[in-house]
């Protein structure tokens, strides 16, 4: 897909400025809804006429309707526009161990979802899959569905069309994106988790004025997406972002990657349970959740083995703000629910990290983890749209409007 900033002056045919003023006039409904279209015109600096012809066209296109009747002094009733909430797409956050599908509409309001056990391999979960996409989309067959986000706990190669690292899937590599196309007649578009949560801190959160920002996932692993300079990084082969298989002790624990302590064995969950298991060298370990909760209680072995696990996250953190310089990190995690007692660890370690000025700002994503999976697979499917970045673009005071006018 081509990358557009929709935040600069572009320079383009006449065809590319009809495609980004429609994007514009697409965000700053999502935005600002309900929206008349004067006022379409006054925040985006296009022409009356222009912004007329777009909406009419995204009417007749079916993204946007009439929303409520406004009232004005004087008598006046402009007339609202807002997202047609009838556009409606299915989400799939594969985890390692469960399968989460969802309908959403348009503004990422979640209709309904189911969750099923991930099954070993991907020619069941595919079947899995189709199943239920399929009894999704008939229960809801009032809406008409964009097309099908899906997340991945590994890297999607956009050239290939297959899924070449997950190492926590414990997968072959293979192509889900063409066989569930044929399968349920809809487009489908495949993102790593920690770049679909990165997209749902862009659309949906908090970080839609950063340009630069890391989002990092801690799960069963620990992944990275990197939104610089107001785009998403994907790498060759869609590998960028694997900070989490940066080895950090050549003598530490085997990764699911083949190789030797890599970050994520000492800063995932699963580092965390270790840790604990270490100190009771109890048979049955609690789950991640369950070690969670004690600590919340104010076991102090859980307490120590998350305090550990929230070093190592500081501690690896190092290498993304060296290598990146973001402006802020932003974590999904099922961790950061205790993030007043281990956001302070985690600070502590980055407070040295920046090599000039002060360390990034660090705080927890606006959604929790499966939500932050679920939203930005509503986003991926979207930005072909609305733009990759779901931007909007404001002409800046004293300056000419950051936009083409195209009539
Ligand atoms: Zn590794």
């Amino acid at each position: 897909m081509r990358q557009i900033d929709f935040t600069n002056t572009q320079v383009a045919s006449s065809e590319t400025a009809r495609t980004i003023n429609r994007s514009v006039v697409l965000n700053l409904i999502r935005k600002r809804q309900p929206i008349s279209r004067a006022d379409l015109a006054r925040v985006s600096g296009l022409q009356r006429s222009t912004v007329s012809l777009i909406t009419e066209q995204l009417i007749r296109e079916k993204w946007v309707v009439y929303g409520p009747t406004g009232r004005l002094p004087r008598g006046r009733r402009p007339t609202f526009l807002r997202l047609n909430d009838r556009r409606g797409i299915v989400v799939a956050d594969i985890r390692p161990t469960e399968i989460t599908v969802a309908v959403a509409d348009v503004n990422g309001r979640f209709l309904s979802h189911q969750a099923v056990p991930t099954p070993d391999n991907p020619r069941a979960a595919l079947s899995s899959l189709t199943t239920r996409i399929r009894h999704l989309m008939e229960v809801h067959s009032d809406l008409i569905f964009e097309g099908l986000g899906i997340s991945v706990p590994g890297r999607f190669d956009p050239l290939t069309k297959h899924i070449v690292f997950a190492p926590n899937l414990h997968w072959p590599h293979f192509n889900i994106q063409g066989p569930l196309e044929k399968a349920t007649g809809i487009r489908v578009e495949v993102e790593n988790a920690a770049n679909a949560c990165a997209l749902a801190e862009v659309w949906f959160g908090n970080a839609e004025k950063v340009r630069d920002f890391v989002l990092v996932t801690v799960s069963e692993g620990v992944g990275t997406g990197i939104f610089s300079d107001g785009r998403l990084i994907k790498g060759r082969s869609g590998m960028a972002g694997e900070f989490g298989h940066v080895s950090i002790d050549p003598a530490g624990p085997l990764c699911g990657c083949g190789g030797r302590g890599c970050w994520e064995v000492f800063a995932s969950n699963t580092a965390a349970l270790r840790y604990y298991h270490e100190s009771t060298s109890s048979p049955n370990g609690p789950s991640f959740q369950d070690l969670l909760s004690l600590a919340d209680a104010g076991d102090s072995l859980a307490l120590r083995a998350l305090e550990k696990m929230a070093h190592a996250i500081g501690r690896g953190m190092r290498i993304v703000v060296a290598g990146l310089a973001p402006e802020e990190i932003v974590i999904a995690g099922e961790f950061t629910r205790l993030w007043k007692i281990l956001g302070p660890t985690i600070e502590a370690e980055l407070a040295t990290a920046a090599l000039v000025g002060t360390p990034p700002r660090v705080r927890p994503a606006a959604a929790e983890p499966r939500m932050a999976r679920l939203r930005g697979t509503v986003a991926l499917v979207l930005q072909r749209h609305f733009g990759p970045s779901g931007h909007v673009s404001s002409p800046a005071r004293g300056s000419k409007p950051a936009l083409i006018r195209t009539q």
